[in-house]
């Protein structure tokens, strides 16, 4: 997560950088392009301020030129009275704007003058020197501390030959003021490279010694810092608020006047138009940058939240798989507990049986020993009947000793199916033959004990669905239970039904007149018993078995106490007919 977050911010600062250095390409090269048209402007302002200040020169030039040859100033040369000249040089001074004007002898004698003052200060020997020589002469001067130009044009005697100079001064300051303040900053260097003409006047007098260093008129120099932007050259410098502190440099030199002009352009625009550009671009790219930003942004938390769906659903699955895994596991443990409960269950339904078995033997063995005895008598009268030629009363003997022997086969039949495990499948029964069954084989017990038997077979024979010997061994349960109960009891009744619900079921009843049942809602538990302990009748498993076998045919096995005293045992079974 950590790792995650640092390589989001160390790619968020490259794109910061990559972002500021195009910003910074696009302003250098948006300046740089800025600065072409500005330097053109410039150039043609110097060439503009140029020229208008050799035009106002030679405007002067011309002057000197013209007045040299004027006829008071030959007049005054061939001997004349001064004033005429010193007039004629002050009305055209006047009328020209002209500071001063002097006309002088060969030998630099003032032979007549506009006005007071020394012409030597102002002109240069070598400006005369030309005028002297025939030429035109032109050059910077110093009129106290007005700055000037001086024009020396020749004046020619009679003969051709140069007669005397007119010296013309041309006071600067009155050219520049038409000027000055207005943009750019032009100013113009005599050839020492001294600031003699210009638009600011905090300049005058400075002087430039080298291209990045300038001496103030006092003599302190000032450094500058000079740059080179794409061909043009670049000044820093500080010297008034008047003249811009990072200006494009030009430079022309004017033969005709000797001066060479210079101007500082501004670059102030060409900067604000490149941070222009560069403040877009950088918008751009950082709009674009956010929107990318923002997207990614987006995506990672959907991966995230995807990522962390995935882990609750593999959570999940991890989670089910182990409840399947264990619910499989249970499953099977459940499965091999009722394997083994229906072992144990068979095994107790076994054990019951051989019970039941040992209960049985004694009553069996008083059973078939009593028809085997009838029959045996049966036999010895039926020879006797026979000795004595009567046939039919033999027959008759024989019928009993047949009967008798179906009737010892069926106990044997019951007592095989008893002992047998497996159990045959159910099958349409007749109910009230089951219960007659039943009686037969308990007759000398009910005798012996003094039972009244209240039992009447329905009028109309009721067919269930049960196992023929097992619906034997039920009733044969209830009956003896219900003997073992009335052993105590001086009323010894009873009572055996069998009945229909209407609902296609059969009901068959069997009632005692003993105490009743004393836990009537523990009696089909296993082993569960009144009896003593070790009697041969009492281990509790009769009651249960039946439960069981009644189950198996699909019917119910109730037991409750009745209202008039003693138990009731009800066994519900389905009816054939209604089953068909
Ligand atoms: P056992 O007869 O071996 O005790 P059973 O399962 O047949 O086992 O009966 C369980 C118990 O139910 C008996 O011990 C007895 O307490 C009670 N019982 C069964 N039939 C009756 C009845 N007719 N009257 C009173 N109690 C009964």
């Amino acid at each position: 997560m950590r790792r995650h977050l640092d390589i989001r911010a160390g790619l968020v600062a490259l794109f910061l950088a990559a972002v500021a250095a195009l910003g910074a390409v696009v302003w250098r090269t948006g300046y740089v392009q800025a600065l072409q048209p500005l330097s053109q402007a410039g150039e043609s302002d110097l060439a503009l301020a140029a020229d208008r200040l050799v035009t106002q020169l030679s405007r002067y030039r011309e002057f000197a030129v013209l007045m040299a040859d004027h006829p008071a100033l030959e007049a005054r040369r061939a001997g004349g009275p001064r004033a005429a000249a010193d007039n004629a040089l002050l009305e055209a001074t006047d009328r020209t704007g002209t500071a001063a004007a002097f006309f002088l002898s060969l030998d630099g004698r003032i032979l007549a003058a506009s006005g007071p003052g020394d012409p030597f200060d102002m002109a240069s020997t070598e400006v005369i020197g030309r005028a002297r020589q025939g030429a035109l002469g032109a050059g910077l001067g110093m009129m106290g501390d007005i700055r000037v130009f001086t024009f020396a044009a020749p004046h020619f005697g009679a003969d051709g030959t140069v007669a005397g100079t007119l010296i013309v001064v041309v006071d600067l300051a009155a050219l520049e003021r038409d000027w000055r303040g207005s943009l750019p900053t032009v100013y113009f260097t005599d050839p020492g490279g001294r600031i003699f003409v210009t638009n600011r006047s905090e300049l005058l007098f400075w002087r430039e010694a080298t291209s990045a260093t300038l001496i103030a008129p006092e003599g302190r120099r000032v450094a500058l810092s000079v740059d080179r932007v794409g061909g043009h050259e670049i000044r820093q410098q500080d010297l008034s608020p008047y003249i811009p502190a990072e200006a494009v440099y030009l430079t022309d030199h004017l033969p005709v006047i000797g001066l060479t002009g210079h101007a500082l352009i501004d670059v102030t625009a060409a900067k604000r138009l490149a941070s222009l550009q560069a403040a877009a671009a950088v918008a751009i790219c950082l709009f674009f940058g956010a929107l990318l930003f923002l997207a990614t942004e987006r995506r990672r938390t959907l991966a995230l939240a995807n990522q962390r769906l995935e882990e609750r659903v593999s959570a999940r699955t991890r989670a089910l798989s182990e409840t399947n895994a264990a619910l499989r596991r249970e499953v099977s443990e459940r499965q091999e507990a009722e394997r083994q409960l229906t072992r144990a269950q068979a095994d107790l339904v076994q054990a019951g049986k051989l019970s039941a078995l040992g209960q049985m033997s004694a009553g069996i063995s008083h059973e078939l020993n009593q028809p085997l005895m009838a029959i045996r008598s049966y036999a010895e009268n039926g020879t006797a009947f026979l000795d004595r030629g009567r046939p039919d009363a033999a027959a008759g003997n024989f019928a009993r000793i047949s009967q008798m022997a179906g009737r010892m086969g069926r106990i044997i039949q019951n007592l095989r199916a008893f002992a047998r495990q497996e159990a045959a499948p159910a099958t349409e029964v007749g109910l009230a033959g089951i219960v007659d069954a039943t009686l037969d084989l308990v007759e000398t017990r009910i005798r012996a004990e003094g039972v009244s038997v209240d039992w009447t077979a329905p009028a109309t024979p009721i067919i269930v669905i049960g196992g023929e010997v097992r619906l034997g061994q039920v009733v044969l349960n209830l009956i003896t239970n219900a003997l073992d109960a009335m052993a105590e009891s001086v009323e010894r009744r009873l009572r055996i039904r069998i009945t229909e619900d209407g609902m296609g079921h059969a009901l068959l009843t069997v009632q005692d007149s003993g105490p009743g049942i004393e836990e009537p809602e523990r009696i089909f538990d296993p082993f569960y018993s009144t009896k003593a302990v070790g009697a041969a009748e009492g281990m509790g498993l009769g009651l249960s078995i039946s439960y069981g076998m009644i189950q198996s045919f699909g019917g119910k096995l109730r037991g409750a106490n009745a209202e008039g005293g003693g138990a009731i045992f009800t066994v519900e079974l389905t009816n054939a007919k209604a089953a068909a």
